[in-house]
């Protein structure tokens, strides 16, 4: 079977003919499987949705109980069968839940990464390269100038600060999903005890996490304004989602450090940018050697590239006599990591901020 036989483009997104389903569809479909609960990836309002429990249930908290009509659990190394494919889901090291569709018929096979990291996360279970005849990557990262440091540098370089500025608070802005647990598990694997303080955005998934098995130790929702005095979080971590550190809420804290926790923040002018002085290159997706390293390991001869920095790793890919092309799949990259490469997030300008009269 030819792999575009087996799995074809359509305007709702990739679409398995024999199968007769969608992968991370980005209209309501029949049937959809999802690889990991981001919002670009999870969309409400498919028939029927099988996906890890962790992603269905991420699902639900995100787009609400009734988010599909039946959903069905995958289990992570058990093949399905489903029409004339087998389906199995692998780990793929993004965020909880989150997983490669591998997708096999006629001696066929194509793996659908979804999204993906190497770096160790204490959050999620691993990615494991699957051996497959075409792999369909991300790129968000695709470009040789991203090299991710390690993770762990970077938390110590907030424990650092924390360490020699005891008197000022440090607001750590970082992404709902998967980031911002991700933080905490590092920062309690580093040894850091004390409560870390969350914007209430943040409450549902935290507490979903837990659930699911994710130990983050004392977590604390920021107080309102009225009830918490000045200079409670001196000394503290604070996280919030990226956009409220710039926002009124932002205010009651001691003098704080802002710091960003992102992929993006390798990207010094970005950081300034955005006002952030302890930019963290903390990030979810696989930086270039990353996607490079993978696409060898798969042992795939043809690649798909879905989004981000798709001709750079397609052009890659064929200076190493791999057939690649780009799948110019618009609507995905606008999650939360990638959302903050566009500038989605609003950023204030000066004299701009909300209550405040120039
Ligand atoms: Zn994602
Ligand atoms: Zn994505």
């Amino acid at each position: 079977m030819r792999p575009t036989d087996l799995l074809t483009l359509t305007p709702e997104g990739l679409y398995c003919p024999p199968g007769n389903f969608h992968i991370d569809p980005l209209r309501p479909v029949p049937r959809a499987l999802i690889t990991h609960g981001h919002s670009d990836h999870a969309r409400p309002g498919h028939g029927a949705v099988l996906a890890t429990t962790e992603t269905l249930a991420i699902m639900a908290v995100r787009c609400g109980e009734g988010f599909c009509g039946t959903r069905q659990a995958a289990v992570l190394g058990e093949p399905m069968r489903l029409g004339g494919v087998t389906v199995t889901f692998h780990p793929a090291g993004h965020v909880l839940g989150s997983a490669q569709i591998l997708i096999e018929a006629g001696g066929c096979r194509i793996v659908n990464s979804g999204d993906y990291k190497r770096e160790p996360d204490p959050t999620c279970t691993a990615f494991e390269p699957i051996a497959c005849d075409v792999f369909i990557t991300e790129a968000t990262f695709g470009l040789p100038v991203f090299r991710h440091p390690p993770t762990r540098d970077e938390v110590a370089k907030l424990l650092d600060s924390v360490a020699l500025f005891p008197e000022r608070s440090h607001l750590v802005g970082a992404y709902s999903l998967g980031k911002a647990q991700r933080l905490v598990a590092l920062l309690r694997e580093a040894g850091h005890d004390a409560p870390v303080y969350i914007h209430g955005a943040m409450e549902r998934l935290m507490a979903l996490y837990e659930t699911l098995g994710v130990p983050l130790g004392d977590i604390r929702k920021v107080p309102l304004a009225e009830e918490a005095g000045r200079g409670t979080f001196a000394g503290s971590i604070i996280l919030c989602p990226p956009s409220a550190t710039q926002e009124i809420w932002s205010r009651r804290f001691a003098d704080p450090v802002t710091a960003f926790a992102s992929g993006w923040m390798r990207v010094r002018a970005r950081a300034r940018q955005r006002g952030v002085e302890l930019p963290l290159v903390v990030s979810d997706h696989a930086d270039w050697e990353d996607l490079c390293t993978t696409i060898c390991e798969t042992g795939a001869s043809e690649i798909w590239v879905t989004h981000g920095e798709a001709d750079a790793l397609v052009h890659w890919c064929t200076t190493r006599g791999l057939k690649a092309k780009p799948l110019h799949m618009l609507g995905y990259g606008d999650d939360e990591e990638a959302a903050a490469a566009e500038n989605e997030m609003p950023i204030a300008s000066e004299g701009a901020t909300e209550g405040k009269t120039p």
